[in-house]
């Protein structure tokens, strides 16, 4: 460890308590995607109190922090510095918003979330690496710069919901693709990411992005006709027969379901008739396919609209459907030697991703992944189950301080020595899409 990283730590036991502050204001005040806005003040106020240069209402909620002019950093500063410094830009990410959850002990009596999913303590670790950033002798030993940013809705938008953001401009109903498709990280050369662990793993920290399914969804409302049930069912088109029939027919589908593409098929019966005396009207179900592929994923979908389809044509009835947009799997990343001499200087227990380790649930950091190196870990310290009651922070240094730790740690090593080593992760990353081909996508598939 040189000078500047002995500081770092330094830096970031000083300020353990304010940390811990942190994480248990956000943790008091659990707020649901693109409606953080406690969380994004909090932030705001937290970054500016550091000396950054704050910018908020991102996407709706997103804050993001800066080095403030006078330091030679400045985001969008034209001139770079001499000495062969890489430039190259970091983007250290915390996800803000909290999991609907009302039985939780700490869930808001209000609007029914709670952080079940550990996001607060994403964002104990993003407010650690802040303060050890705000450090000017830090800060001038970095061959790049760092941004600090608090991101909306990483938990799945409902339906509902979604119709109400789409009016007010909020058009891709996941945080991180919406600040994608506004343009908000376009001076993003790295992302940094974490969260609580997601799949079983002994040791306190687990390195690198494993492989993770992407999803699509829909709601379909399907159109029957009514009769009475007992007088003239044959004069009528039964909703429900046709759900029943499509879901079915998905089921039976399973078979043709590969077992490398990881498919994981859903269903949620949000409407299944009126009256009992009729035969039912309207049915409305929302279906969710996941896969590991973008591919697997459209192969699913088609074959889950042509299920509709037929049973609709079967019946005699009709079908509505709306597209809503998912998650794109995450693309496996092993974990970057930064990464690994971090939490080997650190002297925490960690293993590393496996290219076999494959991760069934979905976030949109899969959607990141598509467009930007992707620095990737995760971490212990809790109990329970993620989205259950009973998860709860049973050990605040592993779930909070150590993370904040090798995230400030790992940030620096990709910076330091004129940023050489974010340099060689850009150069041999290759995206699969840019923030224009990635919208064009997205509006494509929904
Ligand atoms: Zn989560």
């Amino acid at each position: 460890m040189d000078d500047r990283e002995k500081k770092i730590l330094e830096l970031i036991d000083k300020n353990r308590d304010r940390i811990l502050a942190f994480a248990g204001d956000i943790q008091e005040h659990p707020e649901p995607g693109f409606e953080e806005r406690r969380t994004a003040e909090k932030t705001a106020e937290f970054l500016r109190s550091l000396g950054y240069e704050v910018q908020t209402g991102l996407a709706g909620t997103g804050v993001r922090g800066d080095f403030t002019a006078g330091n030679g950093r400045l985001k969008g500063e034209e001139q770079r510095e001499p000495s062969g410094n890489s430039g190259i830009r970091v983007t250290v990410i915390g996800e803000m918003d909290a999991i609907g959850c009302k039985n939780h002990p700490l869930a808001d009596p209000h609007n029914g979330t709670a952080h079940a999913c550990g996001h607060h303590a994403q964002m104990a670790a993003m407010a650690g690496a802040a303060i050890a950033f705000s450090d000017r002798e830090v800060q001038e030993a970095l061959g790049g710069s760092i941004s600090l940013f608090a991101v909306p809705a990483e938990e799945y938008v409902d339906a509902e919901k979604r119709r109400r953001l789409k009016q007010e401009g909020i058009e891709f109903a996941a945080g991180k693709s919406e600040l994608i498709r506004r343009g908000a990280f376009d001076d993003t050369d790295i992302m940094m990411t974490t969260h609580v662990h997601m799949v079983p793993v002994e040791e306190d920290f687990y390195l690198g992005n494993p492989a993770c399914n992407g999803f699509t969804a829909e709601r379909v409302t399907v159109r029957g006709k009514a009769a009475h049930a007992a007088i003239e069912p044959w004069n009528g088109v039964n909703a429900v027969s046709i759900v029943t029939s499509a879901i079915q027919m998905m089921g039976l589908m399973r078979e043709t379901f590969r077992e490398e593409d990881h498919v994981r098929l859903h269903n949620v019966i949000r409407k299944g008739g009126e009256v009992l005396n009729s035969v039912p009207e309207e049915a409305v179900v929302e279906t969710k396919v996941r896969a590991v592929s973008l591919e697997a994923i459209q192969a699913g979908r088609e074959k889950i609209d042509r299920a509709y389809d037929a049973a609709a044509y079967a019946f005699g009835g009709t079908i509505e459907r709306e597209n809503l947009q998912g998650y794109m799997p995450v693309r496996y990343r092993e974990a970057d030697e930064v990464l690994v001499e971090a939490a080997r200087e650190l002297g925490v227990s960690y293993r590393t991703v496996d290219v076999h380790d494959f991760n069934n649930a979905s976030t949109d950091v899969g959607d990141l992944t598509h467009l930007y190196p992707v620095v990737n870990f995760t971490f212990g310290g809790f109990s329970g189950k993620l989205h259950g009651a009973d998860f709860s922070i049973t050990d605040p240094e592993t779930a909070y301080i150590l993370p904040a730790k090798l995230l400030a740690l790992t940030a620096y090593k990709l910076l330091k020595d004129g940023g050489k080593e974010g340099e060689r992760i850009v150069q041999e990353f290759r995206p699969i899409f840019d923030r224009e081909s990635y919208t064009a996508y997205i509006r494509e598939h929904n």
